[in-house]
């Protein structure tokens, strides 16, 4: 319905040549709608001039000015030269230079009009400004909306009208729009593109949002917006600008929403329509078998959770819940619960972990505690040997194997259910959207059940997650002692380890936890092997200290934690492939060493290996001085608190939505100009709208089929086609 006046290639720009349209697409712009979507990240005041006499040192300001003398200058260095320049104007004269540019002999001329924008800084020359953005005036102007030397004070007339590209200059004399550079892309080549795609749009623009969506949430036209969010009126506020808070950027970031909820609401309304298999039913005997396997009694959260569970689990439409709970609140036994019932109606379950280490203790778990039942359980990861492999595949699909457990790998290759009734996801940040869209690809209707210990900001979950119901466990099982957390530096690390021999002594555990970031590997490798040395040679000699990292084969890996989960080692030197869900609940000390390295909710995580028990338990985060900033504020909270919905939330404003989620997989769109902690007001709008227009059916087609064509696409999701 869109026919696309935005779909022409950047290539046929003006200046635009086979090189510079690599360039481009290298930079992931090949149409005009990329680039014009490409938003300025912030803008710069560059419009009001100031006289040449009013100009103080150390500011930023606009001159417009005719030159007075140019050229290039030799320095003593070879091949380094100045382009010198003398600007003056009615109350005075300045100098302006630049390194390494001899090409702006042709830019400039004497006599020459221009403004230019810069810095300025005090030289034994007086006030000078270096490398200053530039731009010439035409000579043959009249005198209508540019500034010139008799009224240095003007500033461009405000445009006239809305919608229209009028000013002469791009790059100074107004407030410019400033581009991230991307690659070979430039701010300033971004502008000029802009400037001259935005010169060639057509009059009309097709519209995605309906007019009465636009009345009612009285935003601007779309063509208006897309101007004037790259090339704003003069009249403009900067610091609205700055803000994304203008009239242009609210109607674009409320574009950006309204597509992206319709894609969700259709995806939620597409779910609701599939029928999985068979609902469950759930009996007196059922219940009796599932409580007999409790080995405690459930926190009253954790019954309310498992009561939304069964309840979607008897419903003809396939579950697909969110089941967020803070490290150690006890998401394990209300999937295990959920498990049951599913496995008690003769329905096969498969509980997929984001690690093999992972996928085991799961394993090691559940046998343990379905020991008396009939139930065959097995474990199938990468490092599941061929032959059993085969076995267990083939059981699976002739069902007299009720539950798998194991990584990814185990809905991806070959292996087919006779009648898959459950999919529990643990950690869902890691992959489980994209399981879940595996799974419906399989043609399987599963009730889906993901798990994350990330806890998302319940108005993020609202909005982002609106095709997900979601339960939240709060309340963390009974006698557990909060965790004492001290952040201290590299100069106390002897107290620290004392500390730690009286805990060893009095037959606790330790984990010491070292970074590793994939640039820098090899060294950190090399560290956490040393000091793992180090600990059991000069430090710990009386106590075993094992070596766990990713480098280290699968079954090795598997022994070591093996041992440490058995009491077999005291401490576990390791690299942060212990930071989800593993359990060991005698360990009482989490040593970060560099805890400046790690991220907030990734320290969150580690410190919640411990506190598992009724011991009292400590996590000690070393770091290095001098702190960052971001480093201190990072530690401060979670010295802070432990509670880890607080955690996410100063996480997500230290780093942002995007940051915090990583990962395309992660549920979270990818978007252009809208931000989910700043905007979400205009998420919710966003969602009502999309609602409404969804359910009026002389919109409802075409919105479905935009919504096909680009959504997937365009905000890096998966599952909705
Ligand atoms: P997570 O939510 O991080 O996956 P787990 O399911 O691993 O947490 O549970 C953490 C620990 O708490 C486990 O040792 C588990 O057996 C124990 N646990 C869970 N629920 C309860 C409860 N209601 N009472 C006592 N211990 C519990
Ligand atoms: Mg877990």
């Amino acid at each position: 319905m869109f026919s696309d006046p935005l779909g022409g290639a950047l290539q046929y720009l003006k200046g635009v040549g086979p090189r510079r349209a690599a360039d481009l697409q290298h930079a992931g712009l090949s149409t005009i709608e990329d680039l014009l979507y490409r938003f300025p990240t912030r803008y710069e005041d560059r419009g009001h001039f100031q006289t040449i006499a009013s100009l103080r040192p150390g500011v930023a300001a606009s001159v417009a000015g005719e030159v007075l003398s140019c050229g290039v200058r030799p320095t003593r260095r070879p091949r380094f030269r100045i382009f010198e320049m003398l600007v003056r104007d009615a109350t005075g004269s300045l100098r302006a230079i630049w390194f390494n540019q001899p090409f702006l002999n042709d830019v400039f001329h004497r006599h020459q009009r221009v403004i230019l924008f810069g810095k300025l800084e005090l030289t034994p020359h007086g006030l000078q400004m270096q490398n200053p953005q530039y731009e010439l005036l035409r000579d043959d102007e009249d005198d209508g909306n540019v500034p010139t030397l008799r009224q240095p004070q003007g500033r461009p007339e405000p445009g006239r009208g809305t919608g229209e590209v009028i000013e002469d200059t791009v790059h100074t004399g107004r407030t410019v729009p400033i581009y991230e550079k991307t690659g070979q892309l430039t701010a300033k080549m971004q502008r000029a593109l802009v400037h001259q795609a935005l010169q060639q749009l057509p009059p009309e623009l097709p519209d995605p949002l309906p007019p009465e969506v636009r009345r009612r949430q009285r935003l601007i036209d779309r063509r208006q917006a897309l101007v004037e969010v790259h090339f704003p009126e003069a009249d403009a506020s900067v610091d609205e600008l700055n803000a994304f808070r203008s009239p242009a950027h609210r109607r674009l970031i409320f574009e950006e929403f309204f597509l992206f909820q319709l894609g969700i609401v259709l995806r939620r309304r597409r779910a609701d329509a599939e029928r999985k298999s068979r609902p469950v039913v759930v009996t007196d005997a059922i219940r009796e078998a599932v409580r007999k396997v409790l080995p405690f009694r459930l926190t009253g959260d954790q019954k309310t959770v498992i009561r939304d569970i069964v309840t979607d689990m008897q419903r003809p439409q396939p579950m697909n819940r969110l089941l967020q709970g803070d490290v150690g609140s006890g998401k394990t036994i209300v999937a295990l619960m959920a498990a049951l019932v599913a496995m008690e109606n003769g329905l096969q379950v498969a509980f997929m972990a984001p690690t093999e280490i992972l996928a085991e203790q799961h394993f090691f778990n559940i046998r343990r505690l379905l020991e008396q039942s009939r139930f065959r359980i097995a474990l199938l990861t990468g490092a599941t040997p061929a032959r059993k492999r085969r076995e267990m595949i083939a059981e699976l699909a002739a069902g007299s194997l009720h539950m798998v457990i194991g990584t990814h790998a185990l809905v991806q290759e070959g292996v087919t259910f006779r009648e898959l009734g459950l999919a529990v996801i643990d950690e869902q940040h890691r992959f489980g959207v994209l399981q879940r869209a595996t799974l419906r690809a399989k043609g399987l209707h599963p009730d889906v059940l993901v798990m994350t210990a990330t806890p998302i900001p319940r108005t993020l979950a609202l909005t982002t997650y609106g095709d997900l119901d979601v339960s939240v466990i709060r309340e963390m099982p009974p006698g557990r002692q909060p965790i004492a957390t001290t952040a201290r530096p590299e100069s106390r690390r002897d107290e620290i380890y004392a500390f730690m021999r009286r805990q060893l002594d009095e037959g606790r555990q330790a984990y010491i936890i070292y970074p590793l970031v994939e640039e820098s590997a090899k060294v950190d490798l090399k560290a956490a092997t040393e000091m793992a040395d180090h600990l059991s040679q000069d430090i710990f000699p009386e106590y075993r200290v094992a070596l766990l990292h990713g480098r280290m084969k699968e079954d090795a890996k598997d022994r070591v934690m093996g041992a440490f989960v058995r009491g077999e080692f005291h401490i576990l030197v390791s690299t942060t492939v212990v930071e989800v869900g593993v359990d060991v609940a005698n360990a009482t000390v989490m040593l970060v060493e560099h805890a400046e390295r790690f991220g907030l909710s990734q320290l969150h995580q580690l410190r919640g290996r411990v506190g598992r028990s009724r011991y009292k338990s400590y996590c000690i985060l070393l770091y290095q001085s001098p702190l960052s900033d971001q480093g201190r504020e990072r530690l401060k909270a979670l010295t802070d608190t432990t509670d880890g919905f607080e955690i996410a939330e100063r996480d997500l404003q230290l780093r942002g939505p995007g940051d915090f989620f990583g990962t395309r997989q992660s549920g979270m769109p990818t978007l252009r100009v809208g931000d989910l902690l700043r905007d979400h007001q205009l998420m919710e709008d966003a969602r009502r709208e999309a609602v409404a227009a969804l359910d009026d059916p002389s919109q409802a087609a075409a919105l479905t089929s935009l919504v096909s064509s680009s959504w997937e696409k365009r905000f890096g999701l998966v599952g909705i086609g």
